[in-house]
């Protein structure tokens, strides 16, 4: 009988060896989102030893035009989508550990949320997390594979340290100025799957082939013109703050602002790190508007404004983009 994994073992430059490497790996990936959703579901299929799915937001009606994994179900309840998508993969491949983890990723939590990573993929939609994940990887010597998608673009970029440029030799500074978002541009499902192929595909060859006969190529993506381009290796930055001078200066700030969220007439709180019982603000709030809660979240409009809180005591407050704002809503109805 032909088994689980025969069709890839039988792909010569994977084999046995590979399979097993793949089997022993342990993978991150940074936003279950319309990328992370098919790097997981590949990742999975492959018979990946562990995978941590690591995202701070739920699921919505508006990702399932993409966002693989998920159904209308999860969209009813609200669902994380790190639990919901755990929950699909286990009955894709129970024999790869899922390990979810409702978090933002941040400069305080990167150790333990990274901890015993082998290679890292990227499902963000801001520079802020990547700029993170690349100070990460390259002080750690950890593989990660960079993609994005808007429109009907997309490109990625397999970062690994040592061997290609990093992300901050090709992006010294964020992008400057009003930049397309999913929300201002929106975002076709082929795209942000053909991306994440690609960003899957590099992370098994990085796996079961190792990464010291790795080529990284920039590859950009058009699926709606049709055009296709591979662009030479990113050449490394000899005065790189982070690769060259490792000045990690993204992992050093324990704390940081609120930032307003890509796609999303939104803000999110995520400066102060304590507890919070859902069950009773619940209560609370039910005074003022209906409360909609499980163990994951608690939801609530309130005026114009829908705050969605989670037990950690992160919220995510929209209708604005006003951080000054969304602050006070927060600590009128949370507390500060
Ligand atoms: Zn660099």
């Amino acid at each position: 009988m032909d088994s689980r994994y025969s069709r890839q073992v039988r792909f010569a430059p994977l084999g046995e060896e590979g399979q097993r490497r793949i089997r022993a790996a342990r993978v991150a990936i940074v936003g279950c989102g319309a990328l992370g959703t098919v790097q997981a579901e590949a990742l999975a299929r492959a018979g990946l030893g562990t995978l941590r799915l690591i995202d701070r937001d739920f699921v919505e009606w508006s990702n399932l035009q993409r966002q693989f994994l998920f159904d209308e179900a999860d969209a009813a309840e609200a669902l994380p989508k790190a639990v919901a998508a755990a929950r699909r993969l286990a009955k894709v491949n129970s024999e790869v550990a899922v390990e979810p983890m409702v978090a933002d990723l941040t400069p305080a939590n990167a150790a333990e949320l990274l901890e015993d990573i082998d290679l890292i993929l990227d499902g963000t939609d801001n520079f802020e997390t990547r700029y993170l994940i690349n100070d990460f990887a390259v002080r750690g010597n950890i593989p990660w594979i960079y993609g994005a998608a808007v429109g009907s673009y997309g490109l990625k970029l397999a970062i690994v340290p040592g061997r290609t440029a990093c992300f901050r030799c090709v992006y010294p500074d964020p992008p400057r100025g009003v930049q397309p978002t999913c929300e201002t541009a929106g975002v076709l499902g082929p795209v942000t799957a053909t991306i994440a192929a690609l960003q899957a595909a590099d992370a098994l060859r990085i796996l079961a082939a190792g990464r010291d006969s790795f080529t990284a190529r920039l590859t950009t993506v058009d699926v709606w013109s049709g055009e296709i381009r591979q662009l030479d290796p990113p050449a490394r930055d000899p005065d790189c703050g982070c690769c060259a001078h490792r000045d990690f200066v993204h992992l050093d700030g324990a704390r940081r602002a609120p930032i307003s969220l890509c796609g999303r007439n939104a803000v999110q709180i995520h400066e102060r790190a304590r507890p919070i019982d859902l069950g009773s603000l619940a209560r609370q709030l039910s005074a003022l508007a209906p409360v909609r809660a499980n163990e994951f979240a608690l939801r609530v409009t309130l005026d114009l404004y829908e705050l969605t809180v989670f037990p950690d005591g992160r919220a995510i407050i929209k209708g604005t983009t006003d951080v000054g704002l969304a602050r006070s809503l927060y600590a009128r109805y949370v507390g500060a």
